[in-house]
């Protein structure tokens, strides 16, 4: 190594710590943009924007439901696979009214019988396996889906992440501990 290498090597190693303290030292003196948590959380205004994990719209008309009618083009639309969606099932026609029903067509009237309704008795995302794309939220016709902005989507077990979409709504069922493994099968 020539002798002016020797000497310029050192100073330029001194003038790279030199600039590195400098940006430090700048960056000292600026306004803290983070938070400790979990002793401070972030400001509600700035989580507006953030995507939690999907949640249901509530009706409209009626926030005890949902807007969902059940269709399952978001269990389709899932890339993960993560959406597991039951129907409500129709109701149960006794005899007695069956009778009824089939008396009032022998007499030519026209006879509505019960249907489905077009609501879910089951609505499950497996936030386990959900990337988050938002691929159901576009999907959905009524446009039902939306990201919450949930910032504390944590647990201990698998089952801590299979979300029940329909837990603040009544009627809504717990998927029994059949599915539940069916679920954590996949
Ligand atoms: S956000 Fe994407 S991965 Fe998550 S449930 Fe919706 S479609 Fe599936
Ligand atoms: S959330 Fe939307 S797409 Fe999914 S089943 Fe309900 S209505 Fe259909």
């Amino acid at each position: 190594m020539s002798m002016i290498r020797k000497v310029l090597e050192p100073i330029g190693d001194l003038w790279s710590l030199v600039v590195g303290l400098r940006i430090t030292g700048r960056n000292f003196t600026r306004p803290q943009v983070t938070v400790h948590y979990p002793r401070e959380q972030v400001p509600t205004d700035l989580t507006d924007s953030y995507r939690g994990p999907i949640a249901l719209v509530p009706h409209p008309r009626d926030a005890t439901k949902s807007k969902c009618t059940a269709c399952m083009i978001c269990v389709g639309a899932c890339p993960s696979q993560c959406i597991t969606v039951v129907k409500a099932p129709a109701p149960v026609i006794t005899p007695e009214q069956e009778k009824t029903f089939q008396e009032a067509e022998a007499r030519g009237e026209e006879v509505e019988r019960p249907v489905a309704p077009r609501e879910p008795v089951i609505w499950i995302n497996d936030f386990s396996l959900c990337s988050l794309c938002g691929m159901c939220v576009e999907a959905c016709p009524p446009r039902c889906l939306t990201f919450s902005h949930e910032l504390n989507a944590v647990g201990t077990s698998r089952d801590a992440f299979l979300h029940n979409l329909l837990i603040p709504y009544p009627g809504s069922l717990k998927p029994t501990p059949e599915q539940v493994q069916k679920l954590q099968e996949r």
